[in-house]
């Protein structure tokens, strides 16, 4: 296939686009790194199959020649990141899926979303199945991309009623691994920074919070077969080990073999008290389950992470 990745320098868009290159795939990257990093994708120069542009795909979208799947996978994911950025955000979700998809319907292409649990809001069901329609505060800080995110599934589902594409709706849950950025201010990184320098592990609230966390090859794993699925609904991906964030925290700091305190820090505005996936419709239909536990996958990314902290 030949496949447009949008956000293709970001964390999953360059293990994605990796992922696709290994399976024989052509990959056209995009990015205007807001949040991407070229490091990330720097040794996918070399493969004539790999071609990548910087660009901001909230513009107008012309790839030359044939398309078999555009996957658009450009935002900021995370919440100091939306915070930060607000309007790109909202942008990216709303007229960059728009073009996306406009291009998808011009080449017939499939086209695939890289949505979110952020849809679920602060769920009041937990876990959180695909036919839930969730609890999401549209004025608050957290809204921009929720509701962006949201209306990129609404007008997927459109272009997939009215215009005949083939549609993708992936609802990433929270993912970790190498290649996120170590400012990104998500959890994951901001401990494992922390962690490695010995400086205090900011845990906010009081770390009751759950999280349910993937390892990032099991995520992509889920991606590609939801790719080739056939199935044009929404489907979570994501791990179902639920722990809270104190345990997070501590699990960090023992992988770590770290001398940091933790230490408590105010709640962000509406953040969610509770996250899991119900992925039984992925086990049922993609046949897939994810296979790399916590303590693994901390492991493998502390490695990463060493290897950056000064
Ligand atoms: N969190 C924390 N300390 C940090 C960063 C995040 O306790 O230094 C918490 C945050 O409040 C949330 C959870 O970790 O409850 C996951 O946050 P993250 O930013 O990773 O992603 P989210 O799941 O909120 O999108």
């Amino acid at each position: 296939m030949r496949i447009l990745v949008t956000g293709a320098a970001g964390f999953l868009g360059s293990h994605l686009s990796r992922y696709l290159l290994a399976k024989g795939h052509s990959v056209i990257g995009l990015d205007n790194f807001i949040t991407g990093n070229i490091e990330n994708i720097k040794d996918l120069f070399g493969n004539d199959r790999f071609s990548f542009t910087k660009y901001d795909v909230t513009n107008y979208l012309h790839v030359p020649g044939k398309l078999d799947a555009v996957m658009h996978f450009a935002s900021p994911a995370s919440p100091i990141d939306y915070l930060k950025h607000p309007i790109p955000t909202l942008k990216v979700g709303a007229l960059g899926t728009h073009k996306a998809l406009g291009l998808a319907k011009d080449k017939k292409a499939i086209f695939m979303i890289a949505s979110t649990s952020e849809v679920y809001g602060d769920p009041l069901i937990n876990p959180q199945h695909e036919g839930y329609w969730g609890n999401v505060n549209p004025i608050g800080p957290r809204g921009v991309y929720d509701e962006a995110k949201r209306f990129a599934e609404a007008m997927t589902m459109a272009y997939h009623r009215y215009h005949g594409v083939q549609v993708r709706l992936l609802r990433i849950f929270n993912t970790y691994g190498p290649n996120m950025r170590l400012e990104d201010g998500r959890a994951v990184p901001n401990f494992m920074v922390q962690a490695l320098k010995n400086r205090p592990i900011t845990v906010y609230g009081d770390g009751s919070q759950t999280r349910s966390l993937c390892y990032v090859s099991d995520l992509i794993e889920g991606i590609y077969r939801l790719l080739r699925s056939g199935h044009n609904g929404p489907v979570n991906i994501g791990n179902p080990h639920e722990i809270t964030l104190l345990e997070l925290a501590q699990a960090v700091k023992k992988i770590t073999g770290s001398r940091s305190k933790i230490v408590f820090r105010p709640l962000p505005t509406d953040d969610p008290k509770v996250r899991r996936p119900d992925i039984s419709k992925a086990r049922k239909l993609l046949k897939w389950e994810p296979k790399v536990g916590l303590e693994e996958g901390l492991k493998k990314t502390v490695a990463y992470f060493r290897s950056k902290v000064k």
